[in-house]
Formats: structure tokens, sequence, C-alpha cells
């Protein structure tokens, strides 16, 4: 294939990824990216002599970024070094007792024995794995880097998705299959770390439980950030360029092309081909002249259900927290409040900050003592919150959220926190919508719903304009790691012409 001049929007782990793919394939890739750092959600922030990654810290499906290494001809262990995460979770509860979550299905039965849970649920389990395998085969393996750009896509495989109940809820799934409320909120959190409702999003996303289980959880050394700057160390050797601190103001068209790009600096970029790594739906609002805006799904995407946003608190420690005066964490913990179904509610579909909340503990130092001073932690907490279509006012709500959080925290995990803390950042609804141009300040773009998945998703070649390709959480088929990855893998096949 002749050599192209391509310019991707950004670069977030699907930018980045696509952009390697091109690159080996020997177009000519540029790269721009708003921000002063790549990474995009996976932005690194460093202070006060700790690290703390912006965003992913479970690395799953890792061969995914294996392939982007093998295009060069080399091996992703000699760039960055992965080690498992065990537990992949441990999730607690309100009542003090907890939940370790591995891949390995007879301690999965011993923990659902130690939570209380009866033999049928336990035998309910076993079937719940054996049917989230056979949605993960189709879902996943078949359908995650196939192309849904027209209907008749959607129809061939729409059989199958009855067959395998993906009009169920992922909870309403997991229901079916055992009793005990416990063990069905440790079976049905999986779709909130790709920002959506378990009592909302297709039971599609019980693959997740499946995929976690056949690849592993992963952290890299150094951080998520290392695998930002070995991809960028990649695309570089392939020839390609990454320009920071640019931003696009504008897609430019032309006789039913995308011809290049308008920089907010002035400066035009023409290209044969443009990739859009920023948010699907506020480059339909913003970047896309109006007339070349078109109606990509039957629907804007700025007009479909966004994803929840997040409120995240990054925090470092002048002392460990190893489990002596307090419940010993793991590297991942899912702290649950005492509300589930009700606290979705509030988040996705009242769209209120409450005073409850559930959250994620990131402890990356268990793993990685290195991104903390000697004798110091770090942490990040990540608490689900509505998107900007709501009525929070976050210039007031944030730091008494903050403050709740912190105290909650403090009383119940991190004794002395308050004393002992020595760094601390935080970002809110507004970080997404203002830093990163996410429409509704969502944290992963397009909700995860039955409606708007596989071709109701927005496509990633644009309907109206066959040289526009989209990547990246808002696009099909999903935000998380695995999903932008898989994006990339079909923007590259669509770009050569080997898949639409
Ligand atoms: C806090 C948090 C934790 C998460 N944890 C996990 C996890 O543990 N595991 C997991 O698999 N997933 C996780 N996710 C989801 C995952 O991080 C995202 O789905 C994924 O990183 C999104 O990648 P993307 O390719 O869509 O690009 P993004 O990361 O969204 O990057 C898009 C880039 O485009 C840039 N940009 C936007 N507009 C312009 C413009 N006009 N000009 C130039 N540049 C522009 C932005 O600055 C940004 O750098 C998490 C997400 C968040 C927010």
């Amino acid at each position: 294939m002749a050599t192209q001049r391509i310019v991707v929007i950004g670069a977030g782990f699907g930018g980045l990824a696509t952009a390697i793919r091109l690159a080996a394939c020997g177009h000519r890739v540029t790269v721009l990216e708003k921000r002063d750092q790549p990474g995009g959600r996976a932005y690194v922030y460093r202070q006060d002599g700790f690290t703390f990654d912006g965003g992913p810290t479970v690395i799953t499906a890792p061969w995914l970024l294996g392939n982007l290494f093998a295009l060069a001809g080399q091996e992703m262990e000699d760039h960055v070094r992965l080690v498992p995460v065990d537990p992949f979770y441990r999730i607690f509860f309100p009542d003090g007792t907890h939940f370790d979550y591995s891949g390995d299905a007879a301690r999965m039965e011993a923990e659902i024995r130690r939570l209380g849970a009866d033999e049928p649920d336990v035998a309910g389990y076993r079937e719940f794995l054996r049917r989230s395998e056979r949605i993960f085969a189709k879902g996943f393996t078949e359908l995650a880097t196939a192309p849904f750009l027209s209907w008749r896509d959607m129809a061939r495989v729409a059989p199958d998705l009855i067959r395998l109940e993906s009009f169920r809820t992922v909870y309403g799934f997991v229901a079916r299959h055992v009793r005990d409320e416990k063990l069905r909120q440790v079976l049905s959190f999986h779709p909130l770390l790709v920002g959506g409702n378990p009592f909302q999003t297709t039971s599609i996303y019980a693959l997740i439980h499946y995929l976690e289980r056949e690849w592993g959880v992963w952290y890299a050394m150094g951080g998520t950030g290392a695998v930002v700057a070995a991809l960028v160390r990649l695309l570089e050797t392939l020839g390609g360029t990454l320009r920071l601190d640019t931003e696009v103001a504008q897609i430019l068209t032309g006789s039913g092309r995308a011809t290049g790009v308008r920089l907010t600096s002035g400066e035009e970029l023409a290209a044969d081909v443009v990739v859009c790594n920023a948010d699907v739906a506020g480059a339909y609002a913003w970047l896309l002249p109006q007339a070349a805006r078109g109606r990509p799904i039957g629907r804007r995407p700025e007009r479909m259900r966004h994803a929840m946003s997040l409120a995240v608190i990054y925090f470092g420690t002048d002392r460990l927290y190893r489990g002596g005066d307090g419940p010993a964490l793991a590297h991942h913990d899912i702290i649950l409040g005492p509300r589930y179904e009700e606290l979705l509610r509030d988040i996705f579909t009242r769209k209120i900050l409450t005073d409850d909340f559930s959250l994620y503990l990131h402890m990356p130092t268990l793993t990685d003592p290195a991104l903390a001073p000697p004798g110091c932690e770090a942490f990040y907490a990540l608490i689900p919150a509505p998107h900007l279509g709501g009525q929070t006012d976050w210039a007031r709500q944030a730091k008494p959220f903050r403050d709740r959080v912190m105290r909650f925290l403090e009383d119940h995990y991190l004794p002395g926190l308050s004393r002992h803390l020595v760094t601390e950042r935080m970002i809110d609804p507004r970080h997404f919508r203002e830093t990163l141009n996410s429409h509704l300040g969502s944290a992963f773009s397009i909700e995860p719903i039955l409606t708007q998945s596989a071709w109701f998703r927005p496509h990633n070649r644009a309907p109206d304009l066959p040289n526009l390709y989209f990547v990246g959480a808002g696009t099909h088929p999903g935000a998380g790691l695995p999903g932008v990855l898989s994006s990339a893998v079909i923007a590259d096949d669509l770009i050569a012409g080997v898949a639409g």
C-alpha cells in the first residue's frame, strides 16, 4: 500500500496503538496531543517524590500490548516488566468482611464459602463461569476487533447475542446464578471498570470476568506510565512523530473527505487520513465543521447516554500501611458502601452526588515501592460520580466531598491518615471535560448499554468521511485498555483495506 500522511489526534492508548500500527506499515504518522505528556487518561503525576498513575492501573490481556512491539520485531519484555497481581482485587464490605477475588477457581470457591454463601451458590458460580466463557468467546475473541460499519454486521450476530442473553443486564445475569447479595456484588461490579452501571450494562460485559481469568491481571513496574513511555519510544523507532502541547481546533474537510487538521495555533497540517482518538462525542460537537457532522449512527454521539464520571484523589503518606493497625490492604481494593443498586441509581440516573460512596483504592507501593520515597506509601482513591449532565456544583462540592472520603478512609482503613498525608492532588468531572475534552466530563465516554454497543456505538470509520477514523473509549468495542487497543486493530485493518 502507498505511503500515506496520517494525522492522529490524541495520544491516549487508542491513539498511540493506532499510530504504531500505521507507522509499522510504513505510513508517515504524526500524533498531535494537546497535553504536555502522552497517555490521555493514563497521564502520570509526579510530585514530592511520588509517582501517581492518573488512570488505568489494572492491565488485562497484555498480549494486545505485546502485539504492538512484535510489529517492530521486538519483545515487550525488553521494554516493560509486567508482574502478576494476586489477588486481582480485595473487595471490602461495610460489615468489615472481605472477599479475595482471583483467577483461580478453587480459591474463588473457597472465598465464596468463606463469605457465607451456600452450596447452590457455589454451583451457581460454576455455571456463571461456564457462561461467561461462552460470552467471552463471542463478545471478545470474535467481535472485539470486528468492524460494525453496517447494520448487516449487527443483523448477522443478533441471533448469537440473543442466545447469550445479552438483553439481560450484568447484575440480572449474575442474579440468575447466585442468590447471596454480597456474591452478586462481587460478580457484577466489573462494568464499573468501564464506566457502566451493572444494573443497566449488557451482560456481554460479563466477559470481563473470564478475560481476567484467562490472561490474568498485571501491573507494569514503574506504573502504567512506563507502558505509555515504551509505546512512545516504539512509535519513534518506527519513524512516527509525537507532538505534545499541540491541540487540534478543527478537522478540515473538503469534497466529502477529511483533508487535514487546523491547530489552535492556526497551523494547518494536510493529511491523507485522519484518525481521531479524542473523545468521539466531543469530536462531533467541537472538531468537525457543522456541515460535516452528519449522523454517524442515526443519533449524534453527544446525544447518546454517557458513562459516569469520577473523582480521583491521589495521595501519599509518610508511613507504611501494611495491616498492623488497620485492615490488610491489597494492591487493588474495592471498598463497597452500604448501598449498591440505589447508589448506582443516584450516580447514573438521578445524577446526584450523595453523602455515601463506594470506592476503588489503589495501593501500588505494595508491588512497587519505588513509586514513593522510602518508608512512604502512594495511593489513589477513585470514586464513581455523576457526569456533568446533573446539577452538582463541583466548584463548591469538591472539597467537602474530598473531606468525607479522606475521613472515611482514616476512620476505617488508613489510621492517622490526616497526620501522615504528605502530598495530594484531586481531579473531578471538570477535569474530564476541560483537560481531556470529554463530553459532559464523562470518564469513559459513551455508556456501555446494549443499544449503544457494536453497530449502535459510534463506528470506527465516519460514515460521511471515508478517510476519517475513530479509535478509543467512545467507539466500538468500548472503554478500558483491551477495548481501546482493539479499536486500534479495527482502524488499522480498515485503513489497510483488509476489513470493512
Ligand atoms: C481514573 C481511571 C482509571 C481507569 N482504570 C482503568 C484500568 O485500571 N484498566 C483499564 O483497562 N482501563 C481503565 N480505565 C479506562 C481507560 O483508562 C480508558 O478507557 C482508556 O485509557 C481511554 O483511552 P483512549 O484511547 O480512549 O484515549 P484517552 O485516554 O481518552 O486519550 C485521548 C487523548 O486525546 C487528547 N485530546 C483530546 N482532544 C484533543 C484535541 N482537540 N487535540 C489534541 N489532543 C486531544 C487528550 O488530551 C487525551 O490525551 C480507567 C479510566 C480512568 C479515567
